[in-house]
């Protein structure tokens, strides 16, 4: 499902953990990403290197995708609460 990130605005798509997990990624692929996308019944799932599917999926080309909370502007500032860059900006 694609959607915005409440804190950045930027583009998310979401998926699933394969725990069942709901998990934002970033809308984009990226090169460096972990992450492949797979459906499974009516989820996407995104799985990582220790699924059995991964290495096959990435030898067929699949698209490797990056967790959102690695690249959110804003995400510190939800986990740390008051930090440092909060006292500073404007
Ligand atoms: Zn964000």
């Amino acid at each position: 499902m694609k959607s915005r990130c409440k804190l950045c605005d930027e583009p998310i798509f979401w998926a699933r953990a394969a725990t069942g997990k709901a998990l934002p990624l970033d809308a984009e692929t990226s090169a460096g990403g972990t992450l492949v996308l797979v459906r499974r019944g009516e989820d996407h799932i995104a799985i990582g290197p220790r699924d059995p599917d991964y290495a096959r999926l990435v030898g067929e080309g699949a698209r490797l995708r990056v967790p959102h909370s690695m690249t959110c502007t804003k995400a510190d500032q939800r986990r740390g609460g008051q930090n440092h860059r909060d006292l500073f900006s404007e």
